[in-house]
């Protein structure tokens, strides 16, 4: 096949024509297990919990979309970085942003109290921190996003992965809120790239899933396979036929979300009942530059707010908004606002004034509306 756009790869979910019936869609193969034939040879799968033929396909999807040697599917997010981070092993040191996504942070904790693994948080608005956090010989993994989940910092992806190399680390990055229609990590020198597909991959808030995709298909990639299998974390194949049917309007939704991101983010930045909007697409914040030049295809569509009163203040907004509904979540076609310290618990580092929005597919205009009535 000829070199295509990543959005006509999209839309067209990879041009799957189905070789016996002539169908244009995957079909969805619950089967647990596959015969042998006459010469007791596997024809291609063998057990549900190895692969299945519908995440095959989605598979084959996201490493067209990454530019990647190869691609696995997840039962969740957290079942994609639990089993990424299995390989890495006691004294080994993995090195990770103080700010960033909790559930991650939770199990990078958890893997230093029990497991004898050695971690760092850096200090993502730092210069050099992430640099002095590494330790050449001894960092097995340098782990980032890109733009740190809430307060929406960004990462220098190239220079970290330069950091990472120089170091003998591998870099993997969290690129959950900046899919490849924005951000291709791999191409800015990532060796490993995960999202949760339960967002913006699969787009409609109905599905769980975890994406894993890597540069070379080394020996630690089949050794995150391997663990894959042993721990059980595949997708299932209706899943995967749900996140490979969200990919095909990935491009569509982003693009229209990130637009109605810039609106709002425009919208409120100078207005009297907001402290802060945190957005990589405004010209005054910090990573707008290294954003714009990471960032090809839109600054994204989240974006938080600081609000005067302290939690009690932003609770306060969160549950008087009309269109914007409160909970937890991102990356869906609706727009979610959320009161980030109450979910993230005692060992939060983000903002008690934070809420965090996740912009959708909405009308704009209506958008800031809703938030003018709640912060008046
Ligand atoms: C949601 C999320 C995850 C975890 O994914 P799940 O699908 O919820 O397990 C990891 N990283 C980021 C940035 C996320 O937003």
């Amino acid at each position: 096949m000829t070199e295509q756009s990543l959005e006509t790869l999209l839309a067209q979910g990879g041009h799957f024509v189905d070789p016996v019936t002539g169908a244009i869609v995957a079909p969805i193969h619950p089967s647990t297990t596959y015969a042998r034939n006459d010469r007791y040879e596997l024809p291609g799968f063998r057990y549900g919990r190895n692969a299945n033929p519908t995440g095959a396909q989605v598979e084959d999807v996201l490493a067209k979309l990454e530019g990647a040697e190869d691609a696995l599917v997840f039962a969740s997010g957290l079942a994609g970085i639990t089993t990424f981070f299995d390989t890495v092993r006691a004294g080994e040191h993995v090195v990770a942003p103080r700010v960033m996504y909790h559930g991650t942070a939770d199990w990078l904790r958890r893997l230093g109290e029990r497991r004898g693994v050695e971690v760092t948080f850096f200090d993502a608005t730092a210069p050099d921190s992430l640099a002095a956090a590494v330790r050449a010989g001894e960092t097995a993994v340098v782990w980032i996003e890109p733009s740190v989940n809430p307060t929406w910092d960004v990462i220098d992806v190239r220079s970290a992965a330069e950091i990472a190399h120089g170091a003998g680390a591998v870099l993997g990055v969290d690129a959950t809120v900046t899919p490849a229609v924005t951000l291709r990590a791999l191409d800015l020198g990532a060796d490993v790239v995960f999202h949760s597909g339960t967002k913006y991959l699969a787009g409609h808030s109905d599905v769980l899933a975890g994406v894993l995709a890597t540069r070379v298909a080394d020996e630690r990639w089949e050794d995150v396979k391997t663990a894959r299998t042993l721990m059980g974390g595949v997708l299932g194949a209706f899943e995967s036929w749900l996140l490979l049917r969200g990919m095909r309007t990935l491009h569509v939704r982003y693009e229209r979300q990130a637009a109605n991101a810039l609106a709002i983010a425009r919208h409120f930045e100078h207005h009297p009942g907001v402290e802060a909007v945190l957005y990589p697409g405004l010209e005054s914040h910090p990573g707008h530059a290294v954003a714009k030049r990471q960032m090809t295809g839109g600054f994204g569509a989240m974006l938080s707010l600081l609000v005067p009163g302290g939690a009690e203040g932003a609770k306060r907004v969160a549950t008087r908004t009309r269109l914007f509904v409160p909970a937890t979540s991102l990356g869906g076609v609706e727009s979610l606002i959320e009161h980030r310290a109450s979910v993230e618990g005692p060992l939060s580092a983000v903002s008690a004034s934070l809420l965090r929005l996740s912009i959708g597919i909405e009308r704009a205009d209506e958008l800031v509306a809703d938030l003018e009535q709640a912060l008046a």
